[in-house]
């Protein structure tokens, strides 16, 4: 399920239970490259078993499509493993791992621009709207929204910057990727709804930007792993660094 450009695609990494009975569960799992014609729902052929059905509808992120992908009688050579038989074998989940952590990066990148974004719409609008005889940038509860916003995008740029550093340094970047991304994507979430409320009945017009940024940023809270998730394996991390 979920699967982004699951249709538009030529390859898609799957990661498959191959050894069922395996101790700790997580070691019996490889990853496939599946090929299939790119655009096909139906495809047949050498790539017959491999169905792509009609586009999941879903409340925001209308720009990149998500499916569903069907096996069904579909043959992956063994040579379609990931790092080749002899090394790829069960080793599936290390390398999902690994990408997630390239990924919980991506998505961090993107809670910073939406919040960014939303603090744009937000800090503009304020300054626009007059009541009870002025700006309502200039009235303390805007000021405070105003604050709180700036300040958590300031922290998850810099979480966010931190952990892509020390990808592409190549160091290990589980913890900092998992609180970039827990950070980032609740930062996301909290100014789009805070320049919502900035947009008073506004913000609830799809005339308006911000209704879209609304919508757009519940994804982040779960792609790559939930907030939830991130919580789990950020506090494993930190009972392993700071073991007495
Ligand atoms: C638009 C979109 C695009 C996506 N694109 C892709 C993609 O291209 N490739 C891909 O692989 N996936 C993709 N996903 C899938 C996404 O990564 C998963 O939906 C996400 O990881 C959550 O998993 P789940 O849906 O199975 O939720 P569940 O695991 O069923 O979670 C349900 C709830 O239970 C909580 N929960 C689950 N387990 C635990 C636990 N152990 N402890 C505490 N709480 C827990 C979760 O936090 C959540 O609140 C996409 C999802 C969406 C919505």
């Amino acid at each position: 399920m979920w699967v982004t450009n699951g249709l538009r695609s030529g390859i898609v990494f799957t990661l498959v239970k191959t050894d069922p009975d395996a101790e700790p569960r997580h070691k019996g799992m490889t990853c496939f490259i599946c090929e299939k014609e790119p655009g096909v729902g139906e495809n047949t052929g050498e790539y017959a078993g491999f169905t792509v059905p009609p586009q999941l509808k879903k409340m925001g992120y209308k720009g990149v499509e998500s499916t569903e992908l069907v096996f069904d009688g579909y043959k992956c050579p063994a040579e379609n493993i990931l790092g080749g038989e002899d090394a790829g074998l069960n080793k599936g989940f290390a390398q999902m791992m690994d990408a997630l952590e390239v990924g919980r990066v991506n998505v961090a990148a993107r809670g910073v621009g939406l919040a960014q974004r939303a603090f744009e719409l937000g800090i503009r609008y304020a300054q626009e709207r007059k009541t009870f005889g002025k700006p309502i940038a200039e009235h303390q509860a805007i000021y405070f929204k105003l604050a709180d916003m700036g300040t958590q995008i300031e922290a998850a740029r810099m979480m966010t910057l931190k952990a892509a550093r020390m990808k592409d340094a190549g160091e290990r970047s589980d913890l900092e990727a998992g609180m970039a991304k827990l950070f980032a994507s609740e930062a996301g979430r909290f100014c789009a709804e805070e320049s919502l409320r900035i947009h008073g009945g506004y913000g609830y017009s799809k005339e308006y930007e911000i209704e879209r940024l609304y919508r757009d940023a519940p994804l982040l809270l779960i792609g790559e792993g939930t907030s939830e998730i991130q919580k789990m394996v950020i506090g494993k991390k930190l009972l392993q660094r700071y073991k007495i």
